[in-house]
């Protein structure tokens, strides 16, 4: 059966992978921008999963309570609405697991609980860092989890996909968003940013979860 798919992020970047990773039509899959009134609430988690659940539930409760975000949900009815949330971000090994779930706020104040940092400064933290890390002890993966709600029955469900590499000496490249041009996916010699789509919509965290989640659909009675 045909469903529907509410994403739960304002990362244009990230829709647009999730969005492109699903291979389906693009009217069934819905941003926050078509839910009025939507706010992305704090991510104050201490783990991807917590947040991604924390995003996904943040969504779905939206929908049920809010009057236009009820009416879409209603005009879905005849279909499943999944809400679906992405929490991901980078783990270095020399820094014990960070920035993890403060990765987009690595450069911040407090990146416990300041706001995003532009990616350029977050880059330029994470190199600063590892000033002098030879490329052995370099280390990193990306881990994204994706948490799923069924608005009908409101069953939660969560994905998680990781891509492990190393974090290079110098940003390259100016494809894709975030820690990309730093990041050397293991087996290859280039950065994601160099890489582009074709290879990471093959082996990204991202890719590997919603991977998970369509195998996941395609084998559920609804
Ligand atoms: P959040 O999931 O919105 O809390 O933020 C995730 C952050 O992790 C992003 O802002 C990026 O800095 C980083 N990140 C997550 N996925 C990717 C990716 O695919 N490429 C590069 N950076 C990423």
């Amino acid at each position: 059966m045909e469903w529907n798919l509410a994403v739960a992020t304002g990362n244009k970047h990230k829709l647009a992978e999730i969005a492109s990773l699903m291979e389906t039509s693009p009217d069934r899959i819905w941003s926050p921008a078509q839910f009025p009134g939507y706010a992305e609430p704090v991510e104050d988690g201490m783990t991807f999963t917590e947040n991604a659940v924390l995003k996904a539930a943040a969504l779905s409760q939206h929908l049920r309570s809010n009057h236009a975000g009820h009416v879409i949900f209603s005009e879905l009815r005849h279909r499943p609405l999944w809400v679906m949330a992405d929490d991901s971000g980078l783990a270095v090994d020399f820094l014990d697991g960070k920035p993890g779930v403060h990765s987009a706020r690595y450069a911040s104040v407090d990146p416990a609980s300041s706001g995003n940092a532009p990616d350029e400064a977050n880059i330029q933290k994470l190199l600063n860092a590892l000033d002098g890390v030879p490329e052995i002890q370099r280390g990193a993966r990306f881990v994204c989890v994706l948490a799923t709600i069924e608005m009908v029955s409101g069953s939660v469900h969560c994905f998680e996909g990781s891509c492990e590499g190393t974090i290079a000496m110098s940003p390259t490249g100016d494809q894709g968003f975030g820690y990309d041009p730093i990041f050397i996916p293991a087996g290859h010699d280039q950065s994601m940013a160099q890489l582009g789509d074709p290879v990471k919509s093959t082996i990204s965290h991202r890719a590997k979860a919603v991977a998970l989640f369509r195998n996941f659909l395609r084998f559920r009675p609804i």
